[in-house]
């Protein structure tokens, strides 16, 4: 028997949601009441410097007043530390991560100067024991950064690493696409400071949630190809990905937080109805 279809709209709670995020979590919701399937929300919210607890409400009023309704509790990452924790100790004790000590700067510094010239993801190596039980001993702050050559062999090659893709990624890549290690390097996943990064929670809270349907922006496509990996590594199930178009604004951009896009509050505040709202992003 198929799984039943679950999906989610996961958004991070460091501003107010846009057009394109209700966009989005209509695209899900839809997807999930056409599936007979459940439709989930989870506030991401780990990164401690740019999160700010009053917009978690602001959310769920927003969501709501959209029309969508979701299953409780809501998932908020900050409650579930010690789910990246266990993962990230699997990853450790198969020799699949490393501590990193640089400094994005001191990365940035490294990118520039290798001889390609081009910026791309992160390739490092783990310190020698002795200088890395040193740099521990006087308390260095590091990152944990996923061991590319190691999950190499541990997978005995990437050949054969696939996800299906039912949406399409920027370049329209749909169906069935190799996962491209490289596109995230050795990518962080327990940041110094709070102790997981996004790619490690979006993965274990999708198996821990059973999605079965990752619907989300082409913006996020590349991510796909870093969670599958991580997937693999870790035995977990692997979901179904609906990458969707980003929707631009009348000035033909995407919407996003940095560029102040209008936000839900303030379109509502106009007085627009949520009626009218989905009937222009094409809902309804
Ligand atoms: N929290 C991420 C964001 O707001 C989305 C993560 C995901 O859908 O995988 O961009």
């Amino acid at each position: 028997m198929a799984r039943r279809f679950v999906t989610r709209f996961a958004p991070s709670p460091t501003g107010r949601l846009h057009r394109g995020h209700a966009y989005s979590a209509l695209t899900a919701f839809e997807a999930a009441r056409v599936a007979g399937g459940r439709f989930l929300l989870r506030l991401e919210d780990i990164d401690l410097t740019r999160r700010r607890p009053e917009f978690d409400a602001d959310i769920l009023a927003d969501l709501a007043w959209l029309g969508l309704d979701w299953e409780e509790p809501v998932r908020r990452q900050s409650q579930h530390m010690a789910d990246y924790h266990a993962a990230l100790g699997t990853l450790r004790q198969r020799g699949l991560v490393y501590r990193c000590f640089r400094t994005r700067r001191e990365i940035a510094a490294a990118i520039e100067s290798a001889p390609h010239g081009a910026m791309e993801a992160w390739r490092g190596a783990p310190l020698p024991p002795s200088e890395e039980a040193r740099r521990v001993a006087q308390g260095d702050p590091y990152a944990w950064r996923l061991a590319l050559d190691a999950a190499r062999r541990a997978l005995g090659g990437f050949g054969a690493l696939t996800f299906e893709e039912e949406g399409a990624g920027p370049d329209g890549q749909t169906g069935r696409i190799a996962v491209r290690s490289e596109l995230g390097g050795d990518v962080v996943l327990a940041r110094k400071d709070v102790g997981v990064a996004y790619h490690l929670a979006v993965t274990v809270d999708d198996a821990l949630q059973g999605v079965t349907h990752v619907i989300r922006g082409q913006d996020l496509f590349e991510a796909a190809h870093v969670q599958r990996l991580l997937q693999a590594l870790l035995g977990l199930p692997a979901p179904v990905y609906r990458h969707h178009r980003l929707i631009a604004g009348p000035d033909g951009r995407r919407y996003a937080k940095r560029d102040q896009a209008e936000t839900l509050a303030e379109i509502r505040r106009r007085g627009v109805t949520p009626q009218a709202l989905r009937r222009e992003l094409g809902f309804d």
